[in-house]
């Protein structure tokens, strides 16, 4: 998998971006903000709340 360098804005092969030389591991190993993740656990809910309401709408 390759990384990404921000400031060129191209793909980097390794840890070091060979054009600018900024390191790019850091930016690769952040995980995911919890924020997000439970942003996108909320909205998968409420869109499974919204079909099971669309199915039991239709069934009758
Ligand atoms: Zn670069």
């Amino acid at each position: 998998m390759a990384a990404w360098c921000e400031h060129c804005d191209r793909p980097v092969e390794g840890d070091v971006c060979d054009v600018c030389g900024h390191s790019v591991a850091a930016a690769q190993r952040e995980p995911m903000p919890w924020r997000w993740r439970f942003f996108i656990v909320v909205t998968v809910i409420y869109l499974i709340w919204r079909l099971y309401q669309l199915v039991s709408w239709l069934s009758h």
